[in-house]
């Protein structure tokens, strides 16, 4: 049976009504977009760490090749998020867990050996638009532990999940485990049985030195993410296997909230990496907000503040991006891979200073 429908009048002059209305609409959000655009105002941006430590000249031009080309392949898969409309929140989980599954990197496969030879790997996420926050400490056998610290934020009324705990709630959430022998690498292998040799070398009542000397170039490679999406939002992510040669049980900054990490629209979303005690003693990504909330700095001048006059030299780096689009990625320490990108068209990987990614024009 074939329907036919009348128009009224009014009806029709209500639905030209209607579309006029609809037409302004869309061509004002349109104009405002491009002005917005002209203006250099910022849709997007992330930055990424790949662990503070070691200065390139401790490895090979190979090894470093590699690591410019993962942290390069990290920045496309957080900008791509991000460019699509997505949320920060997948973005800084997205690119965590693609630096997880590479073995360059202390977090996921890669990560350091503790004290009894085994891998108890640390991260954890926020949301900075609702200060959601979820993290795990001590699993041993979760393929990603970031995916899971963000199940924690989603799934349970929790914030923190460690060991046994944890890696029970991985497997109740159907969440991937794997053999702990999955995360060994000859790299992290060989580095810590340095770091046994070393010690064993020490005279009876003789102090070992810092942890963080004792770690050496083995210890570069925790990883974390920050970003600000086109909603607004901004979020953070950080995940590592620690210390190498850590006491069995012990937490580092990464899965603490407020020192290793920490996300606030108001403020900024942080992500940290280096001598943990340090960073946990001075709540530094927690700070790092706080300066910017009451002191109304920039986000470069509260984290130069945390690496240069309260922190010790040497502790590790810090990255960070703000609601306006600021970034900031600073280390105290010889080096720390990072990576940065926005919508006014940066994009840059920073390791051997002299890299810039091969289908990019040379940054002034
Ligand atoms: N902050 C990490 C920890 O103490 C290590 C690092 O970032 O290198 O566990």
């Amino acid at each position: 049976m074939i329907r036919t429908i009348t128009l009224r009048p009014s009806l029709l002059a209500w639905a030209i009504k209607t579309f006029a209305v609809a037409s302004v609409l869309a061509t004002c959000c349109a104009a405002i977009a491009q002005d917005a655009e002209q203006a250099g105002e910022m849709k997007y941006a992330i930055a990424i760490h790949g662990g503070a430590g070691s200065s390139p000249d401790m490895f090979s031009p190979a090894a470093n090749l590699q690591r410019r080309k993962s942290m390069e392949q990290a920045l496309t898969i957080g900008s791509d998020i991000l460019k699509a409309g997505g949320t920060s929140l997948d973005a800084v989980e997205k690119v965590v867990v693609f630096l997880e599954n590479d073995p360059q990197f202390n977090a996921g496969v890669g990560a350091v050996f503790n004290a009894v030879g085994s891998h108890e790997l640390d991260a954890s996420i926020m949301d900075g638009s609702k200060l959601a926050c979820g993290a795990v400490a001590g699993v041993s056998s979760v393929k990603n532990p970031i995916s899971l610290a963000r199940l924690v934020m989603t799934d349970t009324p929790h914030v923190m999940l460690a060991g046994t705990g944890a890696e029970d709630f991985a497997r109740e959430m159907k969440v991937e485990v794997v053999e702990p022998s999955h995360f060994d690498t000859p790299k992290s292998k060989e580095a810590w049985e340095r770091t046994k040799r070393r010690l064993s070398g020490l005279k009876p009542g003789q102090k070992p030195p810092p942890a963080i000397e004792e770690i050496g170039a083995s210890q570069i490679g925790t990883v974390g993410c920050v970003a600000l999406d086109s909603h607004g939002n901004v979020a953070a992510a950080t995940s590592t296997g620690g210390m190498s040669n850590k006491k069995y049980g012990r937490v580092g900054d990464s899965p603490v909230i407020g020192a290793g990490t920490y996300a606030d629209n108001k403020t900024v979303a942080v992500s940290c990496t280096g001598n943990g005690e340090e960073f946990i003693r001075h709540v530094v990504a927690a700070e790092v907000a706080a300066q910017i909330r009451y002191k109304k700095c920039s986000a470069a001048e509260a984290v130069a503040e945390m690496l240069n006059n309260r922190l010790q030299p040497d502790d590790g780096g810090i990255i960070a991006v703000c609601p306006n689009g600021e970034i900031t990625m600073q280390f105290s320490t010889k080096g720390m891979a990072r990576a940065a990108a926005d919508s006014n068209g940066r994009f840059e990987v920073l390791w051997d200073e002299d890299y810039l990614p091969a289908d990019k024009p040379a940054k002034q």
